[in-house]
């Protein structure tokens, strides 16, 4: 059976709570391979409404790069949600404002069309991926169409001195047909190997991630610790909440399976497990009037 209460103390955490960022994939909706949309799953529509009618901010953070932040919203719209294009947050729309914030504003972005427009947006200065120019920074993204030309001026920029930063670095996520390989790991595996140079995750689980999500709904940093981080990938939602002390609530409508949390390492643990986002509104509501 599926629990669907949350521990007093979580509760509470959801009743005084300064703003929540979702997951999308597994955690408020799941993707329909017939249509290429998205579904809602159920409750996820009426919890966003509830946070709404509350007043309390809330983002949704998907960790793709396939797609422009409001191309994304657009789909969810079309699904029932009532979200704007500036609620939709991907790796891109962080980057965008830890690039700018930085001042490394010409970039060479390694990713498909569309992905640029949340750096673009913010008066950032794209090159293409094998175009020759001098950058401040690379940034790999989902690139199916990554070449050797792409991958030759990516390291050449990186020995220039640019800085190298990704939207994932994860090497496996899932489909609905199995495993698919993440794009941005693989290239930067590549690109490390060759200059020795780390790339820097500004997606999902990085403390970067969670800072521009937290300014982009008008909190401080300081209310870190208010922020319900809702998600069903252990590596990627539970913990960016661990490591940015904000409450992280796991479903198990994704990744995520009842009987393997108990081996996960500290820093993924989830703070509560659900299975239903009515246990969420609940918690929104039994403490409405106190
Ligand atoms: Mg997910």
């Amino acid at each position: 059976m599926l629990p669907d209460t949350l521990p007093e103390a979580v509760a509470a955490k959801i009743a005084t709570a300064r703003g929540f960022i979702f997951d999308m994939d597994g955690t408020i909706a799941l993707g329909n391979a017939a249509s290429g949309g998205h579904e809602a799953l159920p409750g996820a529509i009426d919890l966003l409404a509830a946070l709404r009618r509350r007043s309390i901010p809330f983002r949704v953070f998907t960790n793709g790069t396939a797609k422009a932040p409001a191309t994304y919203a657009k789909g969810l719209r079309a699904a029932g949600f009532d979200i704007a294009d500036d609620e939709m947050m991907t790796p891109s729309t962080s980057a965008a404002i830890w690039l700018e914030r930085q001042g490394l504003t010409r970039v060479r972005v390694l990713g498909d069309p569309g992905v640029a427009e949340p750096l673009l947006a913010r008066g950032l200065e794209v090159i293409g991926p094998s175009q020759k120019a001098d950058v401040d920074a690379v940034y790999t993204c989902w690139f199916r169409g990554f070449t050797f030309p792409d991958l030759e001026a990516a390291c050449a920029s990186v020995w220039d001195g640019a800085r190298l930063t990704t939207a994932s670095h994860v090497p496996f996520f899932a489909t609905a047909n199995g495993r698919g390989i993440g794009s941005s790991f693989a290239i930067n595996q590549m690109i490390a190997s060759l200059t020795g140079k780390r790339a820097k995750v500004l997606g999902k689980p990085s403390r970067a991630a969670f800072d521009v999500t937290l300014a982009a709904m008008g909190l401080p940093r300081s209310a870190a610790g208010d922020i319900m981080v809702v998600g069903d990938d252990p590596a990627l939602e539970m913990a960016m909440a661990r490591t940015a002390g904000a409450t992280g609530i796991g479903m198990t409508t994704g990744l995520m399976r009842p009987e393997t949390i108990s081996g996960l390492p500290d820093r993924f643990q989830p703070h509560a497990v659900i299975g239903r986002l009515q246990a969420i509104t609940r918690a929104l509501a039994d403490h409405a009037t106190v």
